[in-house]
């Protein structure tokens, strides 16, 4: 008897992959299968073990093919970006381009000796012994991205956990996958096979991925896929490091250079189209030069071009603000402008989305207050509040009133008191008479506080985030016993009792004592036998 199946239909959801300038279908994804996904892990884990055995400079050569491939091909790689993210093309080669050249030039200078066996000290209690760290890898790890930077924020956590010796799968945003791209330049480039591989897909691509136990994941995106990447991820106990949103403040006191603070708000606020975890949201002024720098902003920001015009067509590098890149964040920043028109702010310049396009137009609002979403939720777009404090300390209670804490900025022309501000502000990097600066130094950690995450990435920690950090301690080989082994004697408690009176008692000769006091014990240790 023949058998007949039903024809199998296959009902995944396609993922569109759009241009958000043009709207134009560039391709379309579905959710990766699991048997994809076991593959993937079983490729990563026979790498991770190719990976573990290279020495940490031969692992740099293979970062500086890559190097050399995106420096030769950089303008068809920013083609790419710019298709899929609709930013400009200035945008693409400083935020997402340069920041990886220079994280490899940075790692090819520095990863070696960051990677080496550390000495640390041993306390004289434990005479005679070595103490060592070592930075071991973990295995093959997981990189989850967001739409934002999609170049800049896969490769540069991926580098670091390359080079501390892992395996590396990276699950890009269903907005941005950039398909094909990281493939074309792994080959491309001859960085040796399967030491970093791609799974393009969505959330739940995201969540199959975490089932397949990564040895440690590094999530960048919301707050709320935040949570449940940490929440599914505790289930295995996997290590998590957790790069999420921001509402970074901009504190600007009466000594600042006015015009400096003015151009750096205008870039802070709308490089990118505003999305940046790190962009300027909420500009402090002091009430002194308020007037001053609302009427300056907004003279500047209409000089911008923007990416509703020709300016987009023909961007050789000269325009300004590129678009939105996702529909569903156009429709939050139109909510938050709306719900701040609606409870009494001013719209000082902008305020629109042009049509139904993704740009929406460089926008400053005045006459905020904490009802606002403007004021309390991450905007992700070209949109500045800007307010006015009087003191120092008012500055600071404004600039902290957030569930975020991310970065930030502060204004003055007394470096002292910059820097004094800097360490009241509860965020994870502060640039001072910069805005979004911290993150153009590979040497510097990466992170945030509060809201924004925790774990560090970039500089020493972006390789020791994705190390075991395994302490040894080396004795000799000769004694056949320890002093603090059996047997235990009253005499010896006395004894160890006495030596830590002299050793954290202090007092003068507090270490000769407890030296003489551990002659003693020595002595008793070698009468003493098990
Ligand atoms: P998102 O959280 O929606 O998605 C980020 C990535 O996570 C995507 O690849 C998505 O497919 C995946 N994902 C979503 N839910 C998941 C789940 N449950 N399990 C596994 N994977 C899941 O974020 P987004 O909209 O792509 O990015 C914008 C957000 O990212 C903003 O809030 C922004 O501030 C933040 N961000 C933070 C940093 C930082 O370093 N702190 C940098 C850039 C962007």
């Amino acid at each position: 008897m023949s058998v007949v199946t039903e024809p199998v239909i296959d009902l995944s959801p396609a993922i569109a992959v759009r241009n958000p300038r043009t709207g134009e279908l560039l391709y379309t994804l579905d959710e990766a299968s699991s048997a994809d996904i076991e593959r993937t892990y079983a490729t990563a884990r026979a790498a991770f073990r190719a990976v573990r055995a290279m020495s940490v400079r031969e692992r740099i050569a293979e970062t500086q093919k890559l190097q050399r491939y995106i420096l030769a091909n950089k303008e068809a790689i920013i083609s790419r970006i710019v298709a899929e993210t609709g930013k400009s093309r200035m945008d693409a080669l400083l935020s997402e381009i340069f920041t990886v050249l220079e994280t490899i030039a940075f790692y090819s200078k520095n990863a070696e000796k960051m990677l080496a066996d550390e000495s640390v000290k041993t306390p004289v209690l434990l005479m005679g012994k070595q103490s060592r760290i070592f930075y071991e890898p973990m295995g093959a790890v997981l990189v989850i991205v967001p739409w934002n930077y999609p170049f800049n924020l896969m490769l540069n956590p991926v580098l670091g956990a390359f080079l501390a010796g892992n395996s590396v799968i990276i699950k890009p945003s269903e907005y941005t996958p950039l398909r094909g791209l990281v493939e074309d330049i792994l080959d491309g480039s001859g960085f040796m096979k399967d030491a970093i591989q791609i799974v393009y897909g969505g959330k739940t691509t995201g969540q199959q991925l975490i089932d397949g136990r990564p040895a440690k994941i590094l999530f960048t995106g919301s707050v709320r896929a935040g949570h449940k990447v940490m929440e599914q991820a505790s289930k295995y106990l996997i290590p998590v490091e957790l790069e999420l949103g921001g509402k970074d403040a901009m504190l600007v006191f009466e000594d600042a250079n006015l015009d400096r603070a003015v151009n750096g708000a205008i870039w802070g606020g709308m490089s990118n189209s505003g999305q940046t975890c790190t962009a300027v949201e909420r500009v402090l002024v002091h009430e002194s030069v308020y007037d001053t720098f609302v009427s300056s902003i907004k003279e500047k920001i209409e000089k911008l071009s923007n990416a509703s015009g020709d300016a987009a067509k023909n961007d050789c590098g000269n325009l300004d603000v590129g678009c939105m890149t996702a529909d569903f964040q156009v429709a939050i920043v139109q909510d938050q402008v709306a719900d701040a028109m609606a409870k009494g702010a001013t719209i000082v310049t902008g305020g629109k989305r042009i049509g139904d396009s993704h740009v929406f137009q460089p926008t400053v609002v005045t006459n905020v207050s904490d009802s606002m979403k403007i004021v309390r939720e991450e905007t992700f777009g070209p949109v500045l509040t800007i307010q006015k404090f009087k003191t120092e300390d008012e500055a600071v209670r404004m600039a902290n009133d957030s569930p975020y804490g991310l970065s930030g900025s502060v204004w003055s022309g007394d470096l002292a008191r910059a820097e004094r501000v800097a360490r009241r502000i509860e965020t994870g990097s502060v640039s001072i008479n910069n805005v979004i600066a911290t993150l153009a130094n590979p040497a510097l950690p990466f992170g945030g506080v509060k809201d924004s995450g925790f774990g560090r990435y970039k500089g020493a920690h972006g390789l020791h985030a994705f190390s075991n950090i395994k302490s040894i301690m080396i004795d000799k080989p000769g004694a056949p016993n320890e002093l603090n082994w059996y047997p235990y004697t009253k005499e010896k408690y006395g004894l160890f009792s006495k030596m830590m009176d002299a050793a954290y008692g202090g007092g003068f000769f507090a270490t000769l004592k407890a030296m003489l006091t551990g002659i003693k014990l020595q002595r008793l240790g070698k009468k003493q036998k098990l």
